[in-house]
């Protein structure tokens, strides 16, 4: 099976990547591929972020690569916390603190509806292609569920009668922002025929 390098260090994203069934390639893990860094993110756009961490990975490894960049976006903070989301507290990236800071700023605001962006970025053969997945949904009042990372606590996707935290991986796959995405590039690899 061909090999692709996902260029991140995060475990879930990997698993949510993973548990896609018949993708058609091995995934590949950072830590697998014995590379060892925190790929910066120093851009305002998710575009610009994704394309750095796969370029970076791609200029280590001179293998085919791809990186992933996600926002939560809120209607009614004007699409904050978006490329912020991993900070959005602090340095310390805290999925508590980030929640609990976004609780606040919702706090007595009706329109809840959010969403989650995700751009992809593909480097293949050397070039880049981009992928966007988005999930809608809304920000609930309080956190239901134990399963997942990040917001996922207090997201309820559109459609949905629980939160991606209440969720398993194969049922968070059927709304998610970074599944939606991933399709279109699984899709675009098989029409590439690599
Ligand atoms: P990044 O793409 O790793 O920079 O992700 C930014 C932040 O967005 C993460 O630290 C999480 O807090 C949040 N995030 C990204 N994807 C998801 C998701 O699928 N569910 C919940 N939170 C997410």
């Amino acid at each position: 099976m061909q090999q692709l390098i996902f260029a991140t260090n995060n475990q879930h994203k990997i698993q949510e990547i993973r548990s896609i069934p018949d993708l058609g390639y091995e995934i590949i893990s950072l830590k697998e591929a014995e590379i060892n860094i925190d790929i910066p993110e120093p851009f305002e756009t998710l575009e610009e972020n994704a394309t750095e961490k796969s370029s970076v990975i791609h200029k280590l490894t001179a293998q085919n690569c791809f990186s992933e960049d996600t926002g939560l976006e809120v209607e009614a903070l004007n699409g904050e916390p978006g490329v912020k989301s991993a900070r959005y507290a602090g340095d310390s990236k805290s999925f508590e603190e980030n929640i609990q800071k976004l609780l606040s700023k919702l706090n007595g605001i009706e329109n809840r509806k959010a969403q989650f962006r995700t751009v992809l970025s593909l480097i293949l053969n050397g070039a880049e292609y981009q992928f966007e997945g988005i999930c809608k949904g809304i920000i609930l009042a309080d956190k239901r569920g134990d399963k997942g990372f990040g917001y996922d606590p207090v997201f309820l996707p559109l459609g949905a009668k629980r939160t991606f935290s209440e969720m398993g991986m194969e049922e968070k796959n059927k709304y998610s922002h970074r599944k939606k995405a991933m399709d279109k590039l699984v899709a675009f690899l098989h029409n590439s025929k690599i």
